[in-house]
């Protein structure tokens, strides 16, 4: 590669600048400035209110932000719905709330995307569900619906149900949080399997063993901003910010 070639891989995946969001007269995201790279695992925490699940749906266009740039995969996000549904092909996200469709099977849920959106034929739709929900370990449960599936086994089938349409980043809005406590690993050990084979990961959590673990990144939101970022190691040994450090002892 030559000097005037770009380098692509250099270039991040996710890059957010400036960028500033309100929700009528409330400033809920300020100064917003945020660049990740590709295979990079970023973990985000934060009190509650503060910003964090606004943050992550602004990158697939969940909600609009007013000032600022945010560029994922190289196409900024813009009322240009062509960008939109560029970004949202590219951009996979799992929720605190599965938000599968409780009148289709779980092997529906799967193959509804890919086969309305992506036109991929059916045959070849449910082969692709099939391996991603053996992947997440649930492929006995395919003909189920979801309300006959535990909820971290609803939580598996949405992170499976994501990975049909091949992402190349995934948002994780506290995936953990509405499961009861036994139900938390089986998930958490999805979300360890991706990151080890080098899936771009923001997460929403409080699950600190998994920032400690898992993320290259730990980044600390308060009142819409992001206060203090770090490796895993540095965060929690040596916070800077007192909000950090009130934070945590709250957590830890
Ligand atoms: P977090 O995920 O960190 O708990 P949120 O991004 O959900 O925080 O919310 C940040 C702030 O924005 C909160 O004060 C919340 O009440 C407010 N908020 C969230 N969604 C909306 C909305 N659709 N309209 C108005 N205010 C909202
Ligand atoms: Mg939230």
């Amino acid at each position: 590669m030559t000097d005037t070639q770009p380098n692509k891989s250099s270039e991040p995946i996710i890059k957010i600048v400036g960028m500033h969001k309100w929700y009528g007269d409330f400033h809920v995201l300020s100064d917003i400035n945020l660049e990740v790279q590709e295979g990079e695992r970023i973990v985000i925490c934060g009190p509650s209110g503060s910003g964090k699940s606004t943050m992550i749906r602004c990158i697939n266009r969940l909600e609009e932000h007013q000032q600022g740039q945010i560029i994922v995969n190289g196409t900024e996000l813009t009322n240009d719905i062509k960008n939109i549904e560029t970004v949202r092909a590219e951009v996979g996200m799992v929720f605190q709330h599965f938000n599968l469709f409780p009148h289709l099977t779980i092997l529906e849920n799967l193959t509804l995307g890919q086969i309305w959106v992506r036109k991929t034929p059916k045959k070849q739709a449910e082969e692709t569900a099939m391996m991603y929900l053996e992947k997440v370990k649930i492929a006995e449960q395919a003909k189920k619906f979801p309300g006959q599936l535990s909820g971290g086994q609803q939580q598996r089938v949405a992170i499976a149900r994501s990975l049909c349409m091949a992402p190349e980043v995934m948002l994780f809005d506290e995936p953990t949080s509405a499961l009861d406590p036994e139900m938390i690993k089986e998930v958490l050990d999805v979300m360890i399997d991706l990151a080890e084979e080098g899936m771009t990961m923001l997460v929403v959590t409080h699950e600190m063993g998994f920032a400690k673990s898992v993320a290259d990144r730990v980044m600390f939101m308060d009142a819409g901003q992001i206060v203090e970022q770090n490796n895993p190691h540095d965060f929690f040994d040596n916070p800077q910010h007192e909000r950090t450090k009130l934070f945590l002892s709250q957590i830890l």
